[in-house]
């Protein structure tokens, strides 16, 4: 059987997802391979979506129109604004969900989205074809220099999808190997098949392909445990949530559970390490760093007599726990007998052990911003095959690969967003011009501008370019329109307001903030850490008339424009500092060097340039190796 679409996905992940809904909405006719229906964006390790700078990433996916915020407010069981005690820029929403309604909130989004059909199958090759691109001459031997391009995909039941663009969003399937002490079975997530064959197709294509681990905790059953032996954490209840559009929060809000580990437990542990595939060269790949498991814990941080533990809800209607903190792949024996050295976990039943996972990633350098290969014509490629980890990362790289994959079909400029407008253009340059040697996770310090890179902003940075290209709905951006003209009139307010000191301090002083000496705007009193819109708006009735003026989203639109008044001089300050650096942006620098030529760049410098081809001179000086020097040569070299 052969069938035609103008974009085809591999795999219903995070990455996947949004990729098949962005292509479908712009108008490209898309289907969504995946291998298993009933999995659709499963989330293989914890139920939550956001977190620090990952809840922003989701903001900015909702901004854009894209659907992970909406599916995680509808599924959400505990919500939480991490970081409050910081300041507004390292806001980070986070939201446990119920596992099992995420899924089914994903595929109801999926199966209506106009243009978007969906096939279960396994993907086993892709499909390449040469175009002849130019001639060259080598002293007199002509010869054709050809570009590889993407033309479809075969699947194991074995349909050929014919398709000019292809989106690869795999995640740890691709030849998945899991690990349970000295037990290993091949397997893309536990209790599924591996990817075969793809990899392998897509490496004979001169795609460098190398090798990721990551591992997931045991799922208890919550009968057996003791909750009065835990400390309990509520989640907020508050107006906060992660899409600008839709409904509050619906589900019943569950809450968290906090318990330690001791030294009865590490010992276990420890005696188990030479069982540990971590530890006795079974697995030679590397993990993620600031997610070690408690193997490696235990081995790194050796002096500590206890780990905090989170044992976080999977759903309303389940009994199953998430045990956050205990990610593992000792044996079996081993993670039980431990646990139940814990108080709480006297007479712990476990559902699924903890388990190591390696997969096959690509080199996300052969990739250009748009995420589309180097190497391949119409291949695109979107989170965990991207050396990424993260269900936040991979989203937003299928937002982006699926919306240029359309608009590549259209004939249009890809859509790249800058460092300074968004988390994910931050960690598609990264990626992209840095490459990866361990699994890439978002942090609020890979961005140099974070104040701009807010939480509750990600609608102004981005609804209106989303809009004009016809992703974000008319409806969206009727939303933030509105939002904006109120900010703009409460700021306007508070800029234009006097304030008389003989009226105030009374209240001031209740506050505790200083009394005035002489009026002021009201604009001065909100700049102060101890005032708030909210607790000023009872000192004045013109503001709390004004305030009481929006009727809709009033909460949000209060608390954005303080922070946007606040915050007013910093945000100047990195708008300033990211304009001069847009300078070098605006120098387009790909294909005007050669770079092996030029002897004034140092080695380093010379192969790394010639490996990325960066687009603009920002991007060139970004580049690992290549230092302020290598960039003055080739500023003087274009001044030439
Ligand atoms: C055991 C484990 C533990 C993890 N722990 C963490 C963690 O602690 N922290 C963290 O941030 N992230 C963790 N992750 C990673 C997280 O799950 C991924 O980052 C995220 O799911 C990636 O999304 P994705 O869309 O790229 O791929 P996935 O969510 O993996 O989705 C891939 C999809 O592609 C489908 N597919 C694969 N190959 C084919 C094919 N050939 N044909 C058709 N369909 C195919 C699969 O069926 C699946 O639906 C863990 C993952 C695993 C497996």
């Amino acid at each position: 059987m052969e069938l035609k679409f103008d974009v085809v996905v591999v795999g219903a992940g995070h990455a996947g997802c949004e990729a098949a809904t962005a292509a479908a909405k712009l108008g490209a006719k898309t289907c969504l391979i995946t291998m298993d229906m009933n999995k659709i964006a499963q989330m293989s390790c914890n139920p939550a979506i956001g977190g620090i700078a990952k809840g922003q990433i989701v903001r900015e996916i909702d901004a854009l129109g894209g659907h992970t915020g909406e599916v995680t407010d509808a599924t959400a069981i505990q919500f939480r604004m991490l970081n409050r005690s910081k300041g507004p820029a390292m806001w980070s929403p986070r939201a446990q969900c119920d596992r099992g309604k995420f899924i089914w909130a994903w595929r109801e989004a999926l199966e209506n989205t106009p243009n978007l059909s969906i096939w279960q199958d396994q993907v086993v090759e892709l499909l390449t074809d040469k175009t002849q691109t130019s001639h060259v001459n080598f002293a007199n031997d002509t010869r054709e220099l050809c570009q590889l391009h993407v033309c479809g995909l075969r699947t194991m039941l074995g349909v050929i999808f014919k398709a000019p663009c292809v989106i690869i969003t795999a995640g740890t399937f691709l030849n998945g190997l899991m690990h349970i002490g000295r037990t290993q079975i091949p397997g893309g997530r536990c209790a599924e098949l591996p990817s075969l064959h793809l990899s392998e197709s897509i490496a004979a294509c001169g795609i460098t392909v190398g090798r990721m681990k990551t591992g997931t905790p045991v799922r208890i059953d919550g009968r057996s445990v003791d909750f009065s032996l835990m400390q309990e954490q509520e989640g907020e209840q508050d107006f906060h949530k992660f899409s600008y559009m839709g409904e509050p929060r619906q589900l019943p809000q569950l809450p968290c559970w906090i318990t330690y580990t001791n030294e009865a437990v590490h010992e276990r542990l420890r005696a188990a390490l030479p069982d540990s595939p971590l530890y006795n060269g079974q697995i030679q790949s590397i993990g993620p760093r600031y997610c070690p498991s408690i193997e490696t814990k235990l081995v790194t941080f050796s002096e500590r007599s206890e780990h905090q533990l989170f044992l976080e809800p999977e759903g309303t209607s389940t009994n199953e726990y998430y045990l956050n903190g205990f990610s593992s792949s000792l044996p079996i024996e081993a993670q039980i007998e431990a646990l139940k050295l814990i108080p709480a976990f006297r007479n712990l039943q476990v559902y699924r052990p903890g388990y190591a996972i390696e997969y096959d990633y690509f080199d996300p350098t052969q990739l250009r911003h748009s995420l589309e290969s180097k190497i391949v014509e119409g291949l695109f490629m979107a989170g965990q095959v991207n050396g990424t980890t993260g269900y936040e990362e991979a989203a937003g790289q299928g937002l982006v690969a699926g919306v240029n994959a359309a608009r590549k079909l259209a004939g249009q400029e890809p859509f790249v967003m800058r460092r300074d407008e968004s988390y994910i253009g931050v960690l598609i340059d990264d990626l992209v011009t840095k490459g990866v040697d361990e699994p890439y996770r978002m942090f609020t310090s890979r961005a140099e501008y974070r104040i701009l890179l807010r939480q509750d902003d990600a609608d102004a940075r981005l609804t209106e370019r989303s809009y004009e290209m016809g992703l974000a709905s008319r409806e969206r951006y009727d939303h933030w329109l509105r939002k904006k003209q109120e900010i703009n009139e409460i700021e306007e307010f508070c800029n234009s307001y006097s304030v008389k000191a003989a009226y105030i301090n009374k209240g001031l002083k209740a506050l505790g903030s200083e009394e005035l000496q002489r009026g002021c705007k009201l604009i001065d009193l909100v700049m102060r850490p101890q005032l708030t819109l909210s607790n000023l708006a009872p000192l004045i009735p013109a503001l709390s008339n004004k305030l009481n003026s929006i009727k809709d989203r009033r909460e949000e639109i209060i608390e954005a424009a303080e922070v946007r008044m606040k915050y007013s001089g910093y945000i100047r300050r990195e708008k300033e500092i990211a304009e001069k650096i847009q300078r070098l942006e605006n120098i387009r620098i790909k294909g005007r060097f050669n770079y092996e030529d030029i002897q004034s760049l140092s080695t380093e410098a010379r192969q790394k340039l010639a490996k990325i081809d960066p687009e603009t001179m920002a991007q060139a000086s970004r580049i690992p190796g290549v230092s302020p020097s290598d960039i003055n040569v080739l500023l003087v070299m274009m001044n030439r």
